[in-house]
């Protein structure tokens, strides 16, 4: 998130290895083709607010907000206040180690959680797994071409109870376990949003989720928290963006993640969500 009194945040500049540029000024940069000032979120803080203002967050007060997608981006509330970390890089739980000599992350590291949780992580694994079995209706759907796999293709797999599909789908939830154990053991959360692409999977990822947190959560942290599904869906990043201008605007206590004061600024403020 930057205002135009800040032209980015340290974690845009040195924590975003999903984008190709190095010390960009990107709200300026966007302020020069448009005429309005800019805001620019990151996806996982945006969708957190949203969820925690007008989705399933709404009565949580120490909450974690995932977006498994092709990527893995997060966010937290502590206290009822976003926690976004001395440098704005907090919620980069895509980049936890869960498989110490796994495949390269683009980050640098090796077997980071965004390198198998994340819907690219799990065509993959799904292509893998086709190779040794020849007659599974997959092969139908893709028309024998494993590079046309899609995610809804698997998830009509999902639905139609193929074992493959179910398989590869919760091994990603055993993945995403590993991370969401330490995060309810480290900070004694309320509540886990999942959302994302991935959640139309539903409770076939849901399920084998809970199972697994069963397995690796302390039992009297679990017992206090809820992980459930977004309500928000794809909407969680642009509502909680926009909500966040607005209570920036308009609220008589603002939130302390604001760089500057917005209601100095004339016009209109234009939320973007990386
Ligand atoms: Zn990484």
């Amino acid at each position: 998130m930057t205002f135009r009194s800040t032209p980015c945040l340290p974690s845009c500049r040195r924590l975003w290895p999903k984008l190709p540029w190095q010390n960009e000024a990107l709200a300026e940069a966007l302020e020069r083709r448009f005429p309005y000032p800019v805001a620019v979120f990151s996806r996982g803080s945006a969708a957190t607010w949203g969820e925690r203002w007008y989705g399933a967050g709404q009565h949580a007060q120490n909450m974690l907000y995932v977006r498994v997608g092709k990527g893995l981006v997060a966010g937290l509330v502590i206290n009822g206040q976003p926690y976004l970390g001395q440098g704005f890089g907090a919620g980069e739980l895509g980049h936890m180690t869960v498989q110490p000599d796994g495949a390269l992350c683009r980050c640098g590291n090796r077997g980071c959680l965004a390198t198998v949780a994340t819907t690219d992580a799990l065509l993959n694994r799904i292509r893998q797994l086709l190779r040794e079995q020849p007659d599974n209706p997959l092969w139908g759907a893709v028309s024998y071409h494993l590079e046309s796999l899609r995610l809804a293709d698997v998830l009509d797999a999902v639905a139609a109870g193929n074992e493959l599909a179910l398989q590869a789908l919760h091994e990603i939830a055993a993945w995403l376990s590993i991370a969401l154990a330490a995060a309810i053991n480290l900070l004694n959360l309320d509540m886990i949003i999942i959302g994302g692409p991935l959640l139309a999977a539903g409770d076939a990822l849901l399920q084998p989720l809970h199972a697994n947190l069963y397995q690796r959560a302390l039992p009297t942290h679990l017992a206090r928290v809820q992980v459930v599904a977004s309500t928000l869906r794809e909407d969680a990043p642009s509502v909680g963006a926009a909500g966040l201008i607005l209570h920036e605007l308009m609220s008589p206590a603002p939130l302390p993640i604001a760089l500057g004061s917005l209601a100095d600024k004339a016009g209109f403020l234009t939320p973007v969500v990386l």
